[in-house]
């Protein structure tokens, strides 16, 4: 008698928390907004049926509003060098252990050229804060990029600079740039990154990313050391504020010769359950799967797609450096030339159902969702 009473409580307990996910999970789509302690009892449930219906809401949203497409982006790791000192990433200056290299112009515009014979109509520059690349050097680069792919999207992901540099590059020729906030509580900030480093000035470089008129992307690391359910609550409500065309989000990895190198990994489940979230909270958004995603996971990308990413980032750098750019272990798409990543990343996507597009793939505001 005593255990039957029990059961049926559990029962009725089980029962309650299901719904009430499943209704906040209605209540986030509808309102496009979260309380932390939605996000806690979503980022918690151990109920399968809850997260297959958080799964779906968000790629309902995403297929409504860009339908089975997902759009592929090239990237071009041009530096690993880099100024600054952030605790959890591989290429920090600190780590004696790194590969430095950089591109050359040359090499850069071979990326480009391969990459739009592959059929990419955005390329991604991304690398360290490096000075080698400077505004001179920077400004030539896209400009040149610019004349000869009057069709392609310029994606920047150079790290801080000044308001001056991101108009000029923006003035050169570049749409988009890729910021990641890190956090958007600045005492975690102030334990991921060294004393030098400001969590004002990645804020201010967003907002002046954004008054230049890019297509600006934000972000943060799911599982990053001293992350906590109100961090990432307050990571949310930035992306609420900011409004971002773009969001980044992938897990923590540790890195090798870096001060978190003995840090668990960020964890693939909670990191799914953010990206759905986060396309609940911003429908029209860009959000990619990440390699991070898939370095954890054989298929962390196509799961990514699957709770509502609609980006991917095969890599078109040249192979010889490709694992030079380690800014955490085991990274995948190491080994292959562009041309393999990319028919390896177009047939995972086919084969859940998805379509990949090669056109600009820009944020449209407008969609109907
Ligand atoms: N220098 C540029 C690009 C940095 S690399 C910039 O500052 O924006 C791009 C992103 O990789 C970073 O923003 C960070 O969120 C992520 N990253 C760095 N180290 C990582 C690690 N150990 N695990 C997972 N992601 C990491």
């Amino acid at each position: 008698m005593l255990t039957q009473v029990n059961s049926d409580q559990r029962f009725d307990k089980l029962t309650f928390n299901f719904l009430s996910t499943l209704n906040i999970i209605d209540h986030i789509r509808n309102t496009r907004d979260i309380t932390r302690d939605e996000l806690e009892q979503i980022l918690e449930t151990e109920d399968k049926a809850s997260i297959e219906y958080l799964r779906s809401s968000a790629r309902e949203v995403a297929t409504a509003a860009y339908g089975n497409k997902i759009f592929m982006r090239g990237l071009i790791e041009l530096s690993s060098h880099c100024k600054n000192d952030c605790l959890y990433c591989g290429l920090r200056r600190s780590n004696s252990a790194a590969v430095r290299y950089r591109l050359s112009d040359e090499q850069i515009y071979d990326c480009c050229e391969q990459g739009y014979k592959l059929g990419f109509r955005t390329f991604v520059m991304q690398g360290g804060e490096d000075g080698w690349f400077d505004d001179k050097r920077m400004c030539r680069i896209v400009s040149t990029v610019r004349q000869h792919y009057p069709d392609c999207a310029i994606t920047l992901s150079l790290g801080e600079r000044s308001r001056e540099s991101y108009q000029a590059l923006f003035d050169a020729g570049a749409n988009r740039y890729l910021l990641r906030h890190e956090t958007a509580s600045p005492e975690h900030y102030a334990r991921l990154h060294p004393a030098e480093m400001s969590f004002q000035n990645r804020i201010d470089c967003l907002y002046a990313l954004k008054e230049i008129g890019y297509q600006v992307g934000c972000g943060f690391m799911v599982g990053s050391p001293y992350q906590t359910i109100d961090t990432l609550y307050a990571d949310l409500q930035f992306i609420r504020t900011f409004q971002p065309q773009m969001v980044g989000i992938g897990p923590f990895i540790s890195a090798t010769g870096t001060p978190f190198q003995d840090q668990p990994n960020g964890k693939v489940g909670t990191t799914l359950r953010l990206l759905a979230i986060i396309r609940l909270l911003h429908p029209p958004v860009l959000l990619p799967a990440t390699t991070a995603l898939g370095t954890l996971h054989p298929q962390g990308r196509e799961l990514g797609i699957q709770f509502g990413a609609n980006v991917v980032m095969p890599n078109l750098s040249p192979r010889d450096h490709r694992k030079d750019y380690a800014i955490y272990d085991n990274k995948i798409c190491t080994g292959e030339e562009a041309a393999e990543c990319r028919a390896c990343t177009e047939g995972r996507i086919r084969k859940i159902g998805y379509e990949t597009v090669v056109d600009r793939g820009d944020f449209n505001p407008n969609l109907e969702y």
